[in-house]
């Protein structure tokens, strides 16, 4: 009872419920593509169904698409891996969660530092998991990164891991490979201390900046436990793929998260194996919705500049804008509401101006400042719904 329910799972299904009613709504809640999965990946999955590998499967999965995984981490992100150190799971969420379950002792008060504001989710698997969250918060200004310095301040003898998530969700932001070395060389102050990197934004990137992995640092790698998947980057949010890779002591994290998978799930559905190799294969496909992206964030970004009194950080990478609209709490909204918080900010802007965001509340740290507005849908919604929140702020009391 004292979980709450995905905030981000919560506006999607109100969006779709609003639609379903034949009402309009702009739709900036959920982080997820509006491309359909490109075909050959269906395709793969669709034959393998037809060849009838309908039946249970090893927790570990195939090893055909751990070794596609390997390779691509190997090849793309400079993990020095093999198949026997990846863990396929029912999306990367479910990988995180497999991930802390594996590496915390519940109730012993062991913690795992998160930068925020951070994805909803994180502090509800870490408890989960029976750990404590301890947050180091960031601002704006900073574009919504830590130092290493405010890093190394969260660190106690309890500390357990440290869960970064770069491009992040919601802030739209990333590490440099500088900065990412930064916090790496502290951390090898820290022997003990696991490092939980979620890369699954690692391909939707808008700038010439360049990804890092903390996977592939030598000085840290075998305490990496590196979070990806499918959903984001190939448009397959539905078929839940996420995996991890955790090379060090010969893969005994990933072995030990498939050993909980064995007795939580077994393992994700059989036909689907199939498809990983040929998603990870395509390059085509994946730069193109790489290139829309951009060009959206570009034009989220210009519309929200002209917002009066609201500042946001141009997004780098994911697909979320982040601006602050904190000049409006303790104001009245054009339809008469007393604006306190991010929560009645945007529950206002969707009964009065029909445009949903996500309340950054749950993000954590200054999130509450905040609301988060996914530019992973068309232009044509872009441009008006964001237009529409310009002019229904003009009308504030
Ligand atoms: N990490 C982050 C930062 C996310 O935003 C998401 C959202 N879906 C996930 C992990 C999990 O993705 P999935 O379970 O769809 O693979
Ligand atoms: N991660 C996406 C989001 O933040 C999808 C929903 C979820 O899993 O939280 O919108």
């Amino acid at each position: 009872t004292s979980i709450p329910p995905s905030i981000t799972l919560a506006i999607s299904a109100k969006v779709k419920e609003i639609k379903a009613n034949g009402e309009n709504v702009y739709a900036f809640g959920a982080g997820e593509p509006d491309f359909a999965t490109p075909e050959v990946i269906s395709n793969a999955a669709i034959q393998s169904l037809n060849d009838g590998v309908t039946h249970y499967m090893p927790s570990k999965g195939t090893l055909e698409a751990r070794e596609a995984i390997a390779k691509k981490l190997r090849g793309e992100n400079h993990i020095d891996c093999t198949e026997a150190h990846i863990s396929i799971n029912a999306g990367a969420k479910m990988s995180i969660n497999l991930a802390l379950m594996a590496i915390i002792n519940p109730n012993k008060g062991e913690e795992v530092i998160v930068p925020t504001p951070a994805w909803v989710s994180y502090k509800p698997m870490i408890e989960l998991a029976g750990g404590v969250m301890v947050d180091v918060p960031s601002t704006v200004e900073s574009d919504f990164k830590c130092t290493p310095v405010e890093l190394e301040r969260a660190i106690t003898k309890n500390t357990k891991a440290i869960l970064i998530n770069s491009p992040s969700n919601p802030c739209g932001t990333m590490y440099s490979p500088e900065e990412t070395r930064a916090i790496a060389e502290m951390l090898e102050k820290y022997p003990d201390v696991y490092i939980i990197s979620d890369e699954i934004y690692e391909r939707l990137i808008y700038t010439d900046v360049e990804h890092l992995s903390f996977g592939s640092i030598p000085e840290i790698a075998n305490r990496v436990i590196t979070i990806n998947g499918l959903s984001k980057a190939f448009a397959m949010t539905g078929w839940r793929i996420g995996y991890a890779c955790a090379p060090g002591n010969d893969g005994m994290v990933a072995k030990a998260m498939n050993t909980l998978q064995s007795q939580i799930n077994t393992s994700i559905t059989s036909f689907i194996f199939a498809a990983i190799p040929v998603a990870l294969g395509l390059t085509k496909e994946v730069q193109s919705m790489r290139q829309i992206f951009a060009k959206r964030a570009t034009l989220m970004h210009e519309l929200i500049s002209k917002w009066p009194n609201v500042e946001c950080p141009k997004p780098t990478g994911a697909f979320y804008a982040f601006p602050k609209v904190s000049h409006y709490y303790g104001k009245t909204s054009p339809g008469g509401t007393p604006i306190i918080d991010a929560i009645s900010f945007a529950t206002a802007l969707l009964d009065e101006a029909c445009v949903a965001v996500v309340p950054g509340t749950d993000f954590g740290g200054c999130g509450n400042e905040h609301v988060r507005l996914s530019f992973a849908c068309n232009e044509d919604n872009i441009t008006e719904g964001v237009n529409a929140v310009g002019e229904w702020l003009s009308k504030f009391k």
